[in-house]
């Protein structure tokens, strides 16, 4: 096999974790014609570690998710030696926690309480359970509602009805607060507006793999740049954004694809792999691809979510929040209804931010929390001058602390909807949408049944893995994945026919 794939010549569009790992396969299986074509001036994508101050925070992707043996990015990253030796403990890698890792919540309520866990968990209770049932339809039809949004609020509204008939209407109403809250948080967790534009039997093809979720000591990068360096140097070529792909659904031709850069480069390859994000795909697969995608995948396209959550950092003096404190939840008591949008986004844009993850172990990052806030409240917050987003959240801590004198010491956000090679931030399973477009999306062109030459154009990136899409874990597989498949392609054919190809 190895002479042959010399000459292959294959183009990856894009050096996220999804290109990269192709790269990597590929190079590794002899295929030495191999190059990536990124927009930007770095590589990693979403993966992006930067700074406030002298301390690293993670502008892009945090957590390793599920860090076991059975995660890619967790094997590699102790392969490389980027982990604090607690994440390597079988105990943590055993400890299955579903998704939701067991922090230690605070919470403060908007009349500037701090509030007990006791007083908020029959809502949290409940809610935990309304996620659970919602991942249970089996996405074949007859779901009771289309979306998780509607179908939490109703079994909010009934069962609430029924459990707390007892309880006094000011400890009901701040159940019902809560429960929004929580609302807020699962738009953070599944990057999309609200969760009424969450497919519910879609809701439950995402997997979790066991293991508590660990961090990068030395920055996320690290893992990025630890695969590259093991890469030729000049396979990528940088600040190189493709403007077409040019394929062929008909005519057999000796370098079936063409892709064409925005600096009017053209160039052919026998193959290209596409790991640009859902984001970017949805606004421009029109002048991506020539011919357009076909309908069944376009379709796909479109109904898979990709919406935006957006961190806030900020840094303190001294912690208002107790010391074993890892995830702080502002609850808004003025909210009379279960809800997980704001009406005037403009100027109450900040009650979508749920709340605050703290950056943990203090003596590495000192004092500072990581705001989260998602939806079309987030893209407007990306308009707003620092100042203007230091303010906002400057007085919302004051409101929720009662604290009038607390000021952060610095603030820094990320703006991944107006980054214009992403769009916004992870995909997510839309209204009406199922396994099957999850499958359109990793379809290679041109599809099945065609008589021109077969994987001409193939597709990478979180939103085309079936169960782990958002996640690294789940780029990091598609590049591998596209990789086996030119892998085999070639390895299942006979010498003769190989030079045809
Ligand atoms: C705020 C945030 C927090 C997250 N947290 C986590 C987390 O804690 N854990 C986790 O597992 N995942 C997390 N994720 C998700 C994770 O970052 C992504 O799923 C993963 O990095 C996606 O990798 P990718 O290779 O598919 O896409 P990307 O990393 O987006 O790579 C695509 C590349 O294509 C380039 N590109 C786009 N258009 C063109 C073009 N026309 N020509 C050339 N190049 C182009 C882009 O510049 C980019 O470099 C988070 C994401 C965000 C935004």
């Amino acid at each position: 096999m190895e002479a042959m794939s010399v000459n292959t010549k294959i183009v990856i569009i894009g050096c996220g974790i999804a290109g990269i790992s192709a790269a990597h396969r590929l190079f590794k299986a002899g295929f030495h014609n191999v190059r990536i074509l990124e927009a930007t001036a770095r590589s990693g994508g979403r993966i992006k570690t930067g700074a406030l101050g002298d301390r690293i925070v993670e502008i892009g992707a945090n957590w390793i998710h599920g860090p076991c043996k059975e995660n890619p990015v967790f094997c590699l990253a102790q392969q490389y030696g980027l982990l604090d030796p607690e994440a390597l403990t079988p105990e943590n890698q055993a400890m299955d926690v579903g998704g939701h890792p067991p922090w230690v919540p605070n919470f403060f309520s908007s009349s500037g309480r701090k509030l007990n866990a006791e007083d908020v968990f029959p809502a949290l209770e409940m809610f935990a359970e309304l996620l659970n049932e919602g991942s249970e339809f089996p996405n074949q039809g007859g779901e009771p509602f289309s979306n998780m949004g509607e179908f939490i609020r109703s079994e909010v509204q009934q069962r609430s009805e029924e459990k707390w008939k007892d309880i006094d209407a000011n400890t009901r109403s701040l159940q019902l607060c809560t429960i929004s809250n929580m609302l807020k948080v699962e738009c953070s967790v599944n990057g999309a507006h609200s969760l009424d534009e969450v497919g519910l039997g879609a809701y439950g093809l995402y997997k979790t793999l066991p293991g508590l979720d660990c961090t990068f000591p030395g920055g996320f990068e690290g893992l990025v740049k630890n695969l590259i360096s093991e890469l030729p140097g000049g396979l990528v070529t940088y600040s190189r954004p493709v403007r077409r792909v040019h394929w062929s659904n008909s005519e057999r031709r000796e370098n079936p694809v063409e892709v064409e850069c925005d600096d009017g480069e053209k160039i052919t390859a026998d193959h290209v792999i596409v790991t640009v994000p859902l984001g970017y795909l949805k606004k421009h697969h029109s002048t991506l691809f020539d011919p357009p995608l076909p309908l069944h995948k376009l379709h796909s396209v479109q109904r898979l979510g990709f919406g935006t959550n957006n961190k806030i950092f900020v840094e303190f003096d001294s912690p208002w929040w107790d010391a074993d404190c890892e995830v702080i939840h502002l609850i808004w008591e003025d909210e009379d209804a279960v809800v997980d949008t704001v009406l005037d986004i403009q100027g109450s844009w900040i009650k979508k931010l749920f709340g605050f993850t703290v950056l943990k172990p203090t003596e590495r990052y000192g004092h500072v929390l990581c705001g989260w806030i998602a939806g079309h409240e987030s893209e407007h917050m990306e308009t707003l001058t620092e100042q203007e987003v230091t303010h906002a959240v400057t007085q919302l801590i004051r409101r929720f602390t009662g604290n009038p004198t607390i000021s952060p010491r610095r603030v820094l956000r990320s703006q991944w909807f107006h980054d214009p090679w992403t769009c916004g931030s992870y995909s997510y399973p839309g209204k009406g949408c199922s396994e099957q477009d999850l499958e359109n999306m990793r379809e290679p062109l041109p599809w099945k049944g065609s008589q021109s030459k077969p994987l001409q154009v193939l597709f990478a990136g979180e939103a085309t893995h079936p169960c782990y899409y958002s996640t690294v874990h789940g780029a990091l597989l598609t590049g591998w994945r596209e990789a086996d498949r030119l892998i085999s392609l070639y390895s299942n054919v006979s010498e003769p026919l190989k030079s045809k190809l």
